[in-house]
């Protein structure tokens, strides 16, 4: 059975990014040996953040990080009001009644009195959980981590949420272009994949294909694959409109793969919206299969993020890690992945999308070309021991506080009855 569990050894990433790399993590990770880390997030499944952490997670454990991963809890109503949030962070329209922030606010401080956080760095993914830092009395810092496209966010949106941004010691964005004016340091951390996981790892030959019968996917044409949550900011709408124009000039099968993370009530909607489009030659899936994510990444020959926003977009560089070319949304995080002609295309419209479908299905050594290219890239700048380095240098420029307030080993964080609302002052 041992075969099956994967070591946890960060040395096991000495023949991607080199033995230096390496120690130099190990060498940090020792400094911080048993530190405390707990996450908060909204779900364990589906989306990028679930994704992120679960390898983070195991990888911060594999170097020495007691890193610790806690959900919150919430109804439907909370989700419904929560994913409004995300879409206005992105840009989108919200009217924030007071009903809205007083089940947010309600929900978040429920799941306070339920959560007891004893750690020496908390970190909050997303809004959902953002408000819960509120109700508790810090003996540690705490940062928020967002996750979202907030290159343009709805003003009365962010200014409503910036009163819980401010009371964190630190918020980390994806991007620069996402910094916002608000009274916390900001930091960058792009995203980032776990190179051995079921997802990501080498399949033989024999494995995809395994994959690809098992949902009765045909592989005698090229494939043109998005696999993506079913959300109207990946455009899986557009992503059909572009592969029927593409289809007039080549021939191919659309495979549209999707889930519905838990904390997502758009989901379900968007996919069934979709369904009225299948065709002979257009897929669209659901199904709770990472091994079926690897196969089909790793076989199609072009794959698409035709995203309209993007916070990251880490399909696109579990793609690109398989040396699959990409052809993502000229939007956020693809950007940063993506550089156009060179290891992937950019796109703006359903018509480029088209076009750079056509000219990669009919061309073998262009795919070859940029898919080799793709993989570097990930390779040099976002495999998981660049992201879990990153979060060791924040942990260490906390450093002064864990001796003053937080001796090891002691240092609970108390519950603050409601109105108890800790100051900013004095910390
Ligand atoms: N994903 C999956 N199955 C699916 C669709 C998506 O496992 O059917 C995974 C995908 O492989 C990636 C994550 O969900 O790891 C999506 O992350 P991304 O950053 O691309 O987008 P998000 O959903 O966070 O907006």
């Amino acid at each position: 059975m041992e075969k099956f569990f994967r070591p946890l050894r960060i040395e096991q990433y000495e023949a991607l990014i080199g033995a230096e790399a390496v120690e130099r993590i190990m060498l940090k990770a020792k400094r911080l040996h048993d530190l405390r880390v707990i996450n908060i997030s909204s779900t364990f499944y589906g989306g990028g953040v679930a994704e992120i952490l679960s390898s983070l997670t195991l990888a911060q454990r594999a170097i020495g990080v007691r890193a610790d991963w806690r959900l919150i809890q919430g109804s439907p109503d909370f989700f419904s009001v929560t994913k409004k949030l995300h879409n206005a962070l992105q840009g989108g329209d919200i009217n924030l009644s007071e009903l809205k922030k007083e089940i947010y606010e309600e929900v978040n401080f429920q799941n306070s009195i339920r959560m007891e956080v004893e750690a020496d760095v908390v970190v909050v993914h997303d809004p959902q959980p953002l408000p819960m830092v509120t109700h508790y009395r810090r003996a540690c810092p705490w940062v928020w981590r967002c996750h979202v496209d907030l290159s343009r966010p709805h003003a009365p949106c962010w200014d409503y949420l910036r009163q819980f941004v401010e009371q964190y010691d630190a918020m980390i964005v994806s991007l620069p272009e996402y910094a916002q004016e608000v009274d916390v340091p900001q930091l960058f951390f792009m995203p980032a994949i776990d190179p051995f996981s079921i997802k990501n790892r080498e399949l033989s030959e024999a494995e995809v294909r395994d994959r690809l019968d098992h949902y009765g996917i045909p592989d005698d044409l090229p494939i043109v694959a998005q696999i993506s949550r079913f959300d109207r900011w990946k455009d899986p709408q557009g992503v059909i409109e572009a592969f029927k124009l593409a289809r007039r000039e080549v021939d191919a099968t659309l495979v549209l793969l999707g889930n519905v993370a838990t904390d997502d009530p758009e989901g379900q909607e968007v996919f069934e919206s979709l369904l009225g489009c299948k065709e002979e030659r257009i897929l669209i899936l659901t199904a709770e299969d990472s091994a079926l994510v690897n196969a089909l990444q790793r076989h199609a020959a072009v794959v698409l993020q035709k995203s309209l926003r993007e916070g990251f977009g880490l399909t696109v560089t579990e793609a690109m890690w398989k040396g699959t070319p990409v052809i993502g949304g000229d939007c956020g995080g693809i950007r940063h992945q993506i550089e156009d002609g060179k290891n992937g295309f950019l796109v703006s419209s359903v018509e480029q999308a088209a076009a750079r479908i056509v000219q990669l299905v009919k061309d073998a050594d262009l795919r070859r070309r940029l898919g080799e290219a793709a993989r570097e890239m990930v390779r040099g700048r976002f495999l998981m021991s660049r992201l879990a380095e990153q979060y060791l240098d924040l942990f260490a420029a906390f450093e002064p506080r864990f001796a003053l307030n937080h001796p090891r080993g002691g240092g609970r964080l108390e519950y603050l009855p409601p109105g108890g609302r800790r100051s900013n002052k004095g910390r």
